[in-house]
């Protein structure tokens, strides 16, 4: 059976993948193990060459982690996937994986804190980014030049919120034979297949919705297998062009990611399994959720709100026709003055303060204090951020209960 008949939940359970079970165990079981013993050098040879199927080292395959990576891959309607130790280690290789110094990436200003961060780190290796108010056709087809290799974003911003139309975009960067990395933590497959749409690879942090109880730090990256990689452009390639549309992965297993070491621990890649069986039911009530809370704020006078599924954002109509309607779990609120956005905070019950999103509890954050506390002014504006902005990553709760905390938060905070 393939996905092609089955919908996204039930795919989910039970699309078809080698799941490395013995004894009928119904979810791959936690290979808690460093080494892999072989029956003989012969055979062990043959696996450290890729000329038969089988695990050495963790490090380099587990069990529990290719469970995790078959099942993802399959979620995305990827070729394959690699597993990371963080959402952080996913994106550092999956763009390591092609870069090389005096390369240029163009990537929206608006990314998550770290990734912006990340851009910053890599230049002393050489590698320049160029970043767009927002990832747009015409604003990135300007900074093409000869040494772009790639355009990097996030599906839906965090915490700016900002919609990229995917189709777009990717046509935009095919004709000049650049590909597209999409980092779809905040969207999930569940608002949309990016493969669909024009991405390349695609990013998780499955720290985020993929694990859904916030109990992992974890990264996953993906391919599509459709991007062909032109050694003459991507110097890297010229080895790995053998593998036909496994180039790109083939060359992350066997090159950057390995010996980085940015492995994915087996205990993780297990909670991880086991979370996003449930990432399509959970993605359902917490869109719902999103909705009803940022419908409830917009009708407050005390605040303002910033959710890309309501009318009054200029990502509606994207919000329509590429996620049919859904405007995924995060929404912002502007609370009118930083003493009133803690205030806010600090009276909601259920809402908890931590710097996390995707997990089944509703979290705040008064982000310009936090996550951005060292950013500039202008790196502030570009991602959303002001002195009153609350971030709020909606969980699984009744929503009743949910507009009841805000509702009394709110007018608490007032003087
Ligand atoms: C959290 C996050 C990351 C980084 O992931 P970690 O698992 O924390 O390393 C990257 N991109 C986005 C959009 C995120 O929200």
């Amino acid at each position: 059976m393939g996905r092609d008949i089955m919908k996204f939940n039930t795919a989910l359970l039970h699309q078809q993948f080698d799941s490395n079970t013995q004894n009928g165990a119904t979810i791959t079981p936690i290979y808690q193990v460093s080494a892999f013993a072989q029956s003989s050098a012969e055979q062990l040879e043959k696996i450290f060459n890729n000329k038969a199927a089988g695990f050495a080292y963790t490090r380099i395959s587990n069990p529990t982690v290719d469970a995790f990576e078959k099942r993802v891959a399959a979620m995305e309607n990827g070729i394959g996937a690699v597993a990371c130790s963080s959402g952080m280690a996913a994106v550092t290789m999956a763009l390591l994986n092609i870069l090389e110094a005096g390369d240029e990436v163009i990537a929206g200003s608006g990314l998550f804190g770290g990734t912006i961060d990340l851009f910053g780190d890599l230049k002393a290796f050489g590698i320049t980014t160029r970043f767009v108010e927002s990832v747009t056709a015409e604003a990135v087809a300007p900074l093409i030049n000869e040494k772009t290799k790639v355009v990097f974003t996030e599906l839906i911003g965090n915490p700016k919120l900002d919609v990229v139309d995917l189709k777009k975009v990717s046509a935009l960067v095919h004709k000049h034979g650049i590909p597209l990395i999409i980092d779809s933590t905040t969207a999930t497959p569940y608002l949309l297949h990016s493969f669909d749409y024009g991405a390349d690879i695609v990013v998780h942090s499955s720290s985020k919705y993929i694990n859904g109880g916030g109990n992992s730090i974890s990264g996953v990256i993906i391919d599509s297998g459709k991007f062909a990689w032109d050694p003459e452009r991507y110097h890297g390639f010229a080895d790995y062009k053998k593998y036909g549309k496994f180039a790109y992965l083939a060359k992350l297993r066997n090159g950057i990611w390995r010996n980085f070491g940015s492995c994915l621990a087996p205990m993780n890649a297990f909670m991880n399994t086991v979370g996003m069986e449930t990432l399509g039911l959970r993605m359902e009530r917490i869109c719902s959720n999103a909705k009803q809370l940022a419908e409830y704020l917009e009708s407050q006078k005390d605040v303002t709100v910033n959710y890309p599924a309501l009318q009054s954002s200029p990502y509606y109509d994207l919000v329509q026709s590429q996620f049919g309607g859904k405007g995924g779990a995060i929404l912002t609120i502007r609370a009118g003055s930083k003493e009133k956005a803690f205030r806010l905070i600090n009276h909601l019950q259920f809402a908890v303060n931590a710097t996390n999103i995707g997990d089944v509890r509703t979290l705040v954050i008064h982000p310009a204090s936090t996550i951005y506390t060292h950013s500039s002014e202008q790196q502030k504006r570009s991602a959303g951020v002001y002195d009153d902005t609350i971030r709020v990553s909606v969980g699984i709760e009744d929503i009743d209960d949910l507009i009841a905390d805000f509702a009394q938060a709110i007018e608490q905070s007032k003087e």
